[in-house]
């Protein structure tokens, strides 16, 4: 890692499109749950004031690139976006239509935690054009939830869920979680089928990863009663089936949506289109510039200048290595003109081996003009994504 200073905009960022996508990182939550490495923490009210007027600033500051584009989506992520007055969010907003336009059609995305959220948020965030809520649940399964150090129970999930329906919301994601403490088929089955039966537009499953530094990472093993290989694998088979038996089309590994309800924010990011980050620890991509905000809440503040953990420009090599393992996390998988156009030579040119051998195997298909993978390779896609890097 390292850190400094550059003027805002190299030569590799030159062929921008004119539609970009914006990422505003809040990283406030009441307590950090046990499986938490995001850059998020409990924080005081003086903090939280700071870093708004610090966000704003930065905003600002990249005023002159944002007044040239449309914003096709806005992310207010986190952390916990839901836990502030709704007034910092207004400001953000404000702050961002201030300086450029908004799409029309603009998805708009706030992550909400239970608990965490009233009547009045919800009317002010519908306010300020927020279309789309994001609802970290996990689990309807309170053991569970509260082994993975939540601060909600399912009963407070399901009073935020009815309150943004009769706010008029009409877009809503719900976030589960599988691999977790105490989890058997009978109880994941019992979370998949609850909110299905709830009909959330989108639904994201991830499984749980223990990383280093958190609570989780210092239990015994066994301690934590983790679902085994092979119950996890069982547990991964049933919630495919499930959400495709209720009308989730699987549109990237971990999401599923209603025809139509795909997340816009997030094909920015497989696509490969432009985007930027605001707030501690985010990142920003413009044409091949890769950059990222200092990593920490205190070392964001301290600063009225942009302060980097990495700026780096893609070469073309990686370029084309992101392009696939991005792209190809989308079930759709890749366009092989869209390749062909940006490097100037199909795909196989660069990774025929590795197609070849996955085709082989049965793990990637291609046709005409895509390569994706097949259902059997979804299911071992970190193996082969990583060939490409
Ligand atoms: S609510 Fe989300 S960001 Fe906050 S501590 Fe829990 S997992 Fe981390």
């Amino acid at each position: 890692m390292y850190r400094y200073r550059r003027r805002p905009f190299c030569q590799c960022s030159s062929w921008m499109k004119n539609e970009i996508s914006v990422y505003v990182h809040l990283p406030f939550c009441v307590k950090k749950c046990n499986y938490c490495d995001f850059l998020s923490g409990s924080f005081d009210d003086g903090i939280k004031r700071a870093y708004l007027k610090r966000l704003l600033l930065e905003i600002d500051h990249y005023g002159a690139l944002l007044s040239g584009r449309m914003i096709r989506s806005v992310y207010l992520g986190g952390g916990t976006p839901s836990l502030l007055d709704p007034s910092f969010i207004r400001s953000i907003m404000k702050k961002l239509t201030d300086i450029t336009m908004l799409k029309s059609g603009c998805e708009i995305t706030i992550e909400m935690n239970p608990g965490t959220a009233d009547e009045r948020k919800i009317g002010s965030y519908r306010e300020c054009g927020i279309n789309r809520f994001s609802i970290g649940l996990q689990s309807v399964n309170d053991d569970e939830l509260a082994s993975l150090g939540r601060i909600h129970t399912y009963g407070d999930f399901l009073y935020l869920y009815d309150l943004l329906r009769k706010n008029g919301a009409s877009n809503i994601n719900v976030d589960l979680m599988t691999g977790i403490p105490h989890e058997s088929m009978s109880s994941a089955e019992r979370t998949l089928e609850t909110v299905c039966a709830l009909k959330p537009e989108h639904i994201s499953v991830y499984s749980l990863i223990i990383e280093d530094g958190t609570p989780f990472s210092q239990a015994e093993k066994k301690n934590l009663d983790l679902p085994d290989e092979d119950e996890e694998y069982a547990i991964y088979e049933m919630t495919r089936r499930i959400l495709s038996g209720h009308g989730y089309e699987r549109y990237e590994i971990s999401n599923y949506a209603k025809r139509g309800f795909e997340c816009r924010h997030n094909i920015t990011y497989w696509d490969l289109d432009d985007y930027i980050g605001f707030g501690a620890g985010a990142s920003s991509r413009l044409g091949e510039r890769r950059f990222t905000n200092i990593k920490s809440v205190e070392g964001y503040i301290g600063s009225d200048d942009p302060v980097f953990d990495e700026d780096i420009c893609l070469d073309e090599r990686e370029s084309m290595s992101e392009f696939m393992f991005l792209g190809l996390r989308k079930t759709a998988g890749i366009s092989r003109s869209d390749f062909a156009r940006r490097f100037g030579k199909d795909p196989s040119v660069f990774f025929g081996s590795i197609i070849e051998r996955y085709e082989g195997e049965g793990l990637l298909k291609m046709t005409k003009d895509r390569l994706a993978f097949t259902e059997r390779g979804l299911d071992v896609s970190n193996i082969v994504l990583s060939e490409f890097v």
